[in-house]
């Protein structure tokens, strides 16, 4: 089956379907563009007429490219029209039985042979299919928005998707210049069930008072992804961004792990919905930051530091750990301790990875709290910093730290000038489990191992959907081969990350936090 340059029908001309007509008319297929609303498909084809001259005068685009790509989209105002469709692609409203309806309707209109995909973002393909004739037929062709630009397309098979459907799908969304991944008919598919916990970590941090919106987005921002949490949830929308975890919460027979956060209903319920109200966890359109959950809470980032703070006084360092954050550290260590005219000492067979600065210990998050890190080791002063994902940290990167609450007011005190003389920007959190990036991450690749255990997707089809749908800086397997300085090849990084994830369900108990059989079948079959 080849569905290339085939006739093609776009059903619905909202954002996703004029979108998806450009694309499709500018790999050379005829497209038929139907919607309900009167006008709306002409409004669209005008409307994409006038982004492509912009294009052409911005000479990103071919005048005459431009002019055939238009050409070939025909609004119609009846599906009979498009009865010579090869493909239909439907964007119409995220309603199960509209949507149902239309395929039906569609069986008594195009050949037999025509596919038929959806771009539905949360509706179970299986549930879409059933009731149609010929249910093998019907695929997810899930885009992204704004779809010319984002290169992800998940190809979604319901339990009836006959794999050769799924592989034309699969082999145009290449041609059309996308990056098509496979995935299993399920809440969320690959991209919106993987990134819930950047929200939900976020959120749980907010409603227990660790720190303050901006607190969180700088971290999340200084280990390379693009937007926080929170200033995304902002731009989404909370009432959006609410809805898609309820839908995956409840799709998931109300699995803990899902479950939505008091913090967003409350902000939801208040119409604080983010950018388009004004008002979320940020203020827009004049008056500045905070807001929202985090008003009162402790910790907003201090500003970027201009260059590397002199050491509190200290009279013994030894960089504990191997690895590359060990490296990092003795480097920031060596450097910032020169101008005193010594440098720290060297443990590379140390369980674990920080400074021990005199008595007191600096030490990478392993899940656990500071308060229990201190009480496992009868140290008193311990401060527990979160882990760098981007290695080196550009200067001044900000970084979450707690200090243990047995801690001496002395050590307490020192701790932040430590942080910034090693090269960060240090964001103080409460004593909360895995800090802001080690829990987050670590649940994301939970989250990305399960998937990979239900057979919704590959590690690789996990990692591109990742990086290309929701631009993070790496894919889920990919952090957690770099987790541990053994990776994944020697089950280091499985090993790391069920510690933390661990460490998390001991602190909370309930369901959020279980561990994923998927990275305990790793760890075993690295030992
Ligand atoms: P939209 O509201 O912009 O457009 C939907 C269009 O469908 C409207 O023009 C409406 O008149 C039309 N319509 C409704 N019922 C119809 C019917 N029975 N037949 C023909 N046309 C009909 O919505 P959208 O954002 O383009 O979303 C469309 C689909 O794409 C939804 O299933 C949505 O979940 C999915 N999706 C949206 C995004 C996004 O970011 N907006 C991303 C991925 C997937």
């Amino acid at each position: 089956m080849d569905l290339r340059n085939t006739p093609v029908l776009v059903v619905g001309a909202g954002i996703m379907g004029a979108g998806i007509a450009q694309v499709a008319a500018q790999a050379g297929h005829a497209v038929k563009l139907y919607d309900t609303r009167a006008g709306a498909a002409a409004e669209a084809k005008a409307k994409l007429a006038a982004t492509l001259e912009g294009l052409v005068a911005k000479g990103r685009l071919e005048a005459a490219a431009a002019a055939a790509a238009v050409a070939r989209i025909v609004p119609v105002s009846a599906l009979g029209e498009a009865a010579d469709a090869q493909l239909v692609v439907e964007a119409v409203v995220e309603k199960l039985d509209v949507k149902r309806g239309l395929f039906r309707e569609l069986e008594g209109i195009v050949a037999p042979s025509c596919v038929l995909a959806t771009n539905t973002s949360s509706i179970s393909v299986t549930a879409i299919a059933n009731g149609l004739a010929h249910p093998g037929r019907l695929a997810g062709m899930h885009f992204f928005n704004p779809v010319p630009l984002m290169k992800l397309v998940e190809v979604v098979s319901g339990l009836q998707t006959d794999a050769g459907v799924a592989a034309a799908i699969f082999e145009l969304a290449k041609a059309w210049g996308k990056v098509p991944v496979h995935a299993k008919s399920t809440p969320g598919f690959i991209v919106n069930r993987i990134a819930r916990p950047y929200y939900a970590e976020a959120l749980a941090l907010l409603l227990e008072r660790a720190a303050e919106p901006a607190a969180l987005d700088a971290c999340l921002k200084a280990a390379g992804f693009r937007m926080g949490p929170c200033e995304l949830m902002d731009l989404i929308g909370h009432d959006t961004n609410f809805a898609v975890t309820q839908s995956v919460y409840e799709a998931n027979f109300f699995d803990k792990r899902y479950q939505p956060s008091l913090v967003q209903r409350e902000m939801v319920d208040g119409g604080l919905l983010g950018r388009k109200s004004g008002r979320g966890f940020y203020r827009y359109g004049g008056g500045a930051g905070g807001g929202g959950a985090g008003d009162g809470a402790a910790g907003a980032p201090a500003a970027d530091t201009a260059a590397p703070a002199a050491p509190p006084g200290a009279h013994e360092v030894t960089v504990h750990g191997d690895g590359p954050i060990a490296e990092l550290l003795e480097a920031a260590a060596t450097q910032a301790l020169a101008g005193h005219g010594w440098g720290p000492a060297r443990d590379r067979g140390s369980a674990w990875t920080g400074l021990r600065i005199d008595g007191a210990r600096l030490m990478l998050s392993d899940g656990r709290t500071a308060q229990q890190v201190a009480a496992a080791m009868a140290v008193a002063d311990v401060a527990l910093f979160d882990r760098p994902l981007v290695l080196p940290p550009p200067p001044g990167t900000a970084l979450a730290f707690a200090v243990a609450p047995q801690a001496g007011d002395a050590w307490r005190a020192q701790v932040p000038g430590w942080l910034a003389a090693l090269g960060f920007t240090p964001v103080p959190l409460a004593d909360s489990p895995g800090l802001v990036v080690t829990r987050t991450v670590a649940m994301l690749v939970n989250e990305a191992a399960d998937a990979v255990l239900q057979g919704v997707c590959t590690p690789a089809g996990a990692d591109a959907a990742m990086k290309l749908g929701v631009a993070y800086p790496a894919g889920p397997f990919e952090w957690l081969a770099r987790w541990s300085p053994g990776g994944a090849a020697a089950g280091g990084g499985a090993a790391a990350v069920i510690g933390v994830l661990e460490a998390l369900d001991a602190h909370y108990r309930g369901e959020r936090y279980r561990v994923s059989p998927w990275l305990r079948r790793q760890q075993a079959a690295a030992q």
